[in-house]
C-alpha cells in the first residue's frame, strides 16, 4: 500500500494587504473532506475532480463562480485534467457558458479520443453532455478578485489539486479565470498539459502564477523531468522548476506531490492559498509563510 497525499491551492495572486480567513476555512473543511477519501481508497483521479469542483464553486478564488471577466465582459475559463497511470488528460481552454470547467476537462478525457477542446466547440461539446450552464452570467459570477488589475499588470488566480491515492495512483487538476482583465481569446498555462498541469507515475502537479512564463519554462512537466533524469528530490526538483520560470521574469507558485506519499507546495509570489493533508501526519492551510 502507498502513503496517500493531498494538496490543494487557490491561486498565488494573494497580497499582505488583504487576509483570507474565508478561504482557508473553506479549505481546511475541504482538505479534511479530500484526507477522508484518500484514507477510504478513493481514486486520486476522483479526488482532485471532487476538490477542484468545490473550489470552483466556492466563488473564492479566481476560477469557476469566483472567475473575473475579459476585457469584453466575457468569462472565459480554462482547465484541465490528468491522470497519472495511463497519462490521459483532458482540456478545455476559452470556455464560455459552463459552470464546471474541470467537469468539462474530464469529459473531453473520458468521452473523446482528444486532449484539448477550446473556444465554441469545446462549450458545444460540454452542453451535448449534459453539464450545467450558466444561464445568467452577472448572477452567477461574484468575482473574487474585483480589484482592477493596472495596466500591464498580470494579477491573476486558479484553483488546483493533485493526490497520491492508496494505490500509489497521481492525478492532478487546474481550473481557472486567468488573468484579470485579460484579452480575449487570451489562453494560459492552466489548459496547456505540462505547463500548468502534469501527472505521471512519479508526481503531480498543478501550477498557478503568470500562465505565459510557466507555459514557457514548462514548469509541470519539469518538475518531473528532474526527477528523472537528475534524480532530484521532489522537493528540489519543485523548487528548481519555479525558480527556472522566475529567471523568465514571473511570479507564481506550484502544489506538487510523489508516488511516495510527499508533498510540497513552493512559491516565489508574496503568497499563495494552500493546503496540504498526507498520510504520514503533515496538515497545514496558509496563505503566506
Ligand atoms: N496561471 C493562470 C493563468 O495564467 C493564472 C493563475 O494561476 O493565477 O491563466
Amino acid at each position: 500500500m502507498a502513503q496517500w497525499a493531498l494538496a490543494m491551492h487557490g491561486g498565488a495572486g494573494p497580497t499582505r494587504k488583504k487576509t483570507y480567513d474565508a478561504e482557508e476555512a473553506h479549505m481546511a473543511e475541504l482538505l479534511a473532506q479530500g484526507a477522508a477519501m484518500l484514507a477510504g481508497g478513493a481514486p486520486a483521479l476522483d479526488v482532485v475532480q471532487t476538490m477542484v469542483t468545490a473550489l470552483e464553486e466556492s466563488g473564492l478564488h479566481v476560477a469557476g463562480r469566483g472567475a473575473s471577466p475579459n476585457a469584453d465582459g466575457i468569462f472565459e475559463l480554462d482547465a484541465s485534467i490528468m491522470d497519472g497511470p495511463t497519462r490521459k488528460a483532458g482540456a478545455v481552454a476559452a470556455l464560455v457558458g459552463l459552470r464546471s470547467p474541470i467537469a468539462a476537462a474530464r469529459a473531453v478525457m473520458d468521452k473523446t479520443p482528444h486532449v484539448l477542446l477550446a473556444g465554441a466547440g469545446a462549450a458545444a461539446f460540454a452542453r451535448a453532455q449534459g453539464l450545467a450552464e450558466v444561464d445568467d452570467p452577472p448572477a452567477y459570477y461574484t468575482p473574487a478578485a474585483t480589484r482592477p488589475a493596472a495596466p500591464g499588470e498580470l494579477a491573476h488566480g486558479t484553483v488546483g489539486a493533485v493526490a497520491c491515492d492508496r494505490e500509489g495512483r497521481l492525478a492532478a487538476a487546474t481550473s481557472t479565470g486567468g488573468l484579470l482583465r485579460k484579452t480575449p481569446g487570451r489562453v494560459g498555462d492552466v489548459p496547456l498539459i505540462g505547463a500548468g498541469t502534469w501527472a505521471d507515475g512519479r508526481v503531480a502537479v498543478s501550477c498557478t502564477g503568470q500562465g505565459e512564463y510557466f507555459i514557457r519554462a514548462n514548469v509541470a512537466a519539469d518538475v518531473s523531468a528532474r526527477m528523472h533524469y537528475a534524480r532530484q528530490s521532489l522537493h528540489a526538483a519543485a523548487a528548481g522548476a519555479l525558480a527556472d520560470m522566475e529567471r523568465l521574469g514571473g511570479d507564481g507558485g506550484l502544489i506538487a506531490v510523489s508516488a511516495e506519499g510527499e508533498a510540497t507546495t513552493p512559491y516565489v509570489s508574496e503568497g499563495m492559498k494552500r493546503a496540504i493533508a498526507t498520510q504520514g501526519g503533515l496538515r497545514e492551510v496558509k496563505t503566506f509563510r
